[in-house]
């Protein structure tokens, strides 16, 4: 494998053991994944082993067609709907997959998470959709999902979970610890009135100086610490 290969699977296996620790998942719930720039190739956390357990010789090494490129662990049982939002996001380098409980209570509610803060609508743009009901690792939830995330930062899977995406996998974590605390601040306010939505011009304005100037630095700083 390339020293890029070596250098994303450590990556992913750091990033892992930070999600297992952020209170987003429970046991050895929830996947990573990270795509190589240039190489085709995907790398993404193993299948049904506690993260307590994992080392980074455990990820695995996948093609954009879903073959074991690397790995003797079995991947992650998602790994379809990572490898289909690549597919369908070519801006997309990193996907989180997390069941964290107020995103999940929107997903079983059915309610999509409008926009209503200001660090939603940049790192996810006009609020997370509810993709329609499928079973966990299948193909239809992977088309599901990707259909109700269109080009935004994240999507709820009804009665499942959350997936957040990033241009790497730092921007991707962000996003699952924004989509949770917006679902919970969301849950609160409707609870003492009615939450109040930002207007769509607002919603544009915030996505688009975070895409092009805010986050760029975030971006450069966390490549640059890839490469150490
Ligand atoms: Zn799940």
């Amino acid at each position: 494998m390339t020293v890029a290969v070596e250098k994303y699977k450590e990556q992913v296996y750091k990033m892992s053991l930070r999600m297992a620790t952020s209170g987003l998942v429970t046991g050895s719930w929830g996947n990573i994944s990270a795509r190589v720039p240039r190489e085709e190739l995907v790398v993404i956390t193993p299948s049904g082993i506690p993260y307590a357990n994992l080392q980074a010789r455990d990820m695995v090494v996948l093609d954009l067609d879903g073959r074991v490129v690397e790995g003797e662990k079995r991947p992650s049982t998602e790994f379809m709907l990572h490898l289909a939002i690549y597919h369908a996001r070519p801006d997309v380098y990193a996907v989180m997959h997390t069941h964290s409980v107020f995103a999940s209570a929107l997903a079983v509610a059915r309610k999509p998470i409008p926009p209503i803060l200001e660090d939603l609508a940049q790192t996810v743009g006009n609020g997370v959709a509810v993709a329609s009901y499928a079973r966990a690792g299948t193909e239809e939830l992977a088309r599901a999902a990707v259909e109700a995330l269109g080009d935004r930062g994240a999507v709820l899977l009804a009665n499942h979970g959350v997936v957040g995406v990033g241009r790497n996998l730092e921007e991707a974590f962000m996003v699952c610890q924004i989509v949770e605390k917006s679902a919970k601040v969301y849950v609160w306010a409707d609870l003492v009135g009615q939450p109040a939505i930002l207007p769509a011009e607002e919603v544009e304005a915030l996505r688009s100086s975070y895409l092009q100037g805010y986050s760029l630095a975030m971006v450069r700083n966390f490549s640059l610490n890839e490469r150490q």
